[in-house]
């Protein structure tokens, strides 16, 4: 189909059997909103659940700190920073076709007039995405959500935390409501004794929560089994096509099967199917990487280090460092100078942590977009939809995505807070 309209000739009735591919997040959530409805899923999983980003993320749910990646602060970086393999952000010398198309329209978003009508479409998933959380919890979700008491982002001087103020100010302009304090290192010190006096200043988020991504992923795909819905693993998608009122699903492995819709939802290679139903917004790669080590004290709550651009949570008894954008093919090998430069850039500030005895190294890509918003929604095919492209927010939004991505597939209409997100933008 090359026509950016829908095809009202192959609207559902109403569906009853949809499939969802991807078990990260995002589909998963999504297959657990489906089935709010009554709907029969199947889950299509090359790998295995939270095979993709959802696995090694910081597990942040902050919605106060949810807002377009492509911000006027990129501009300002500048091409030699991306291009240092210690740089927190990094573009390799050779970009492909596919990422020099990428780069110039992330460049192009990068205003500060288009991150704030990006900033102003996320605002009503942001005040809603905690609350799809709890609802997850309210019907079987047994993972639990933490509240971070408080959220902390560190700095160096007083003066580094003005741009994260005027961020968070940004985002009370655009109708969120954070609170946020500036405090000394001092006082942040005595919140948190797992941090140096090179922290010198710090912000307090209030609001905020966390999870442990890997357990939060169990319990939902769990959640989803226990509602009579199914998850393959191992099967690849390779083909989608229409036949007589449906979709036939065709695995790598040669088995197909029919269905009355689709949920493409399979991270940062997202495009791979969707682009053969009029989706023409480039889902890039941005690789982060992590790595869990011990801490004789875990934190109460996530630690962040803006200027550094890393991300700490207490996971498990251990602490979880995450960080890193690194613009390269998805499934590109784990890059160990990277982990390097992330135990470094944080190693000042963190004390009765050992860096050095790490596990689970991990690389993951963020699905991002070049206009830093999701894409959730209707493809060209009424019964092709697309859930996914959420970039550095896809834990915190996942849920949210799902609830409100159920109600378009079941009423073939989507909510009006999602049109900034169509897919065929
Ligand atoms: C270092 C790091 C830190 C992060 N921290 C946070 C955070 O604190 N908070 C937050 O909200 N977000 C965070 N993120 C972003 C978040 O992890 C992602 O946005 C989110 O996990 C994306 O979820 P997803 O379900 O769209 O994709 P994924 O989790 O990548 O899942 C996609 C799945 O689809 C499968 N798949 C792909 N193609 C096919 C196919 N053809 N057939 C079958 N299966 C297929 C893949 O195997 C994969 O399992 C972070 C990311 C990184 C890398």
């Amino acid at each position: 189909m090359t026509s950016h309209q829908h095809d009202p000739a192959l609207s559902p009735a109403s569906p009853r059997h949809v499939a969802v591919v991807g078990a990260g997040m995002v589909g998963l959530s999504t297959a657990w909103f489906l089935q709010e409805a009554g709907v029969q899923v199947t889950v299509y999983e090359r790998d295995h659940v939270a095979a993709g980003a959802s696995w090694g993320n910081a597990g942040w749910l902050t919605p106060d700190l949810t807002a377009p990646l492509p911000e006027p602060a990129v501009l300002r970086y500048g091409v030699r920073a991306v291009l240092s393999p210690r740089s927190p952000v990094y573009v390799p010398l050779r970009a492909d076709r596919d990422l020099l198309r990428f780069l110039a329209g992330f460049v192009a978003a990068s205003t500060p007039r288009r991150w704030r009508r990006g900033m102003a479409a996320y605002v009503p998933l942001n005040q809603r995405a905690l609350e799809a959380f709890d609802v997850l919890a309210a019907g079987g979700v047994s993972a639990r959500t933490q509240p971070a008491r408080p959220f902390l982002a560190c700095f160096r001087r007083e003066k580094e935390a003005q741009a994260l103020l005027t961020e968070l100010a940004a985002i009370r302009d655009a109708g969120q409501d954070p609170t946020f304090f500036p405090v000394t290192g001092w006082q942040a010190r005595a919140t948190e004794p797992a941090l140096t006096d090179s922290v010198g200043a710090a912000v307090e988020i209030h609001g905020q929560r966390y999870l442990n991504p890997p357990e939060f992923l169990r319990s939902l795909a769990m959640a989803v089994g226990a509602r009579g819905g199914e998850i393959l693993e191992g099967r690849e998608v390779s083909d989608l096509q229409h036949r007589s009122g449906g979709v036939t699903v065709v695995c790598a492995t040669g088995e197909e099967r029919r269905h009355d819709a689709v949920v493409l939802a399979g991270g940062a290679e997202l495009g791979d199917l969707a682009g053969r139903f009029g989706v023409r917004q480039p889902v890039q790669a941005g690789r982060g990487y992590s790595f869990s080590v011990p801490v004789e004290q875990p934190p109460r709550g996530p630690l962040y280090f803006p200027k550094q651009r890393v991300a700490c949570t207490p996971l498990d008894g251990r602490l979880r460092v995450a960080g890193m954008m690194e613009f390269r093919r998805h499934g590109s090998p784990l890059d160990q100078r990277r982990i390097t430069a992330i135990v470094d850039a944080v190693r000042p500030f963190l004390s009765g942590v050992d860096l050095d005895d790490r596990q689970d190294e991990w690389v993951g890509s963020r699905p991002c977009t070049a206009d830093g918003l999701p894409l959730i929604g209707a493809t060209a095919s009424a019964r092709v939809f697309v859930a996914g492209g959420h970039g550095m927010w896809g834990i915190a939004l996942g849920p949210i995505t799902g609830q409100l991505l159920a109600q378009t597939v079941l009423k073939g209409e989507a909510a009006p807070e999602l049109a900034p997100f169509d897919p065929l933008r």
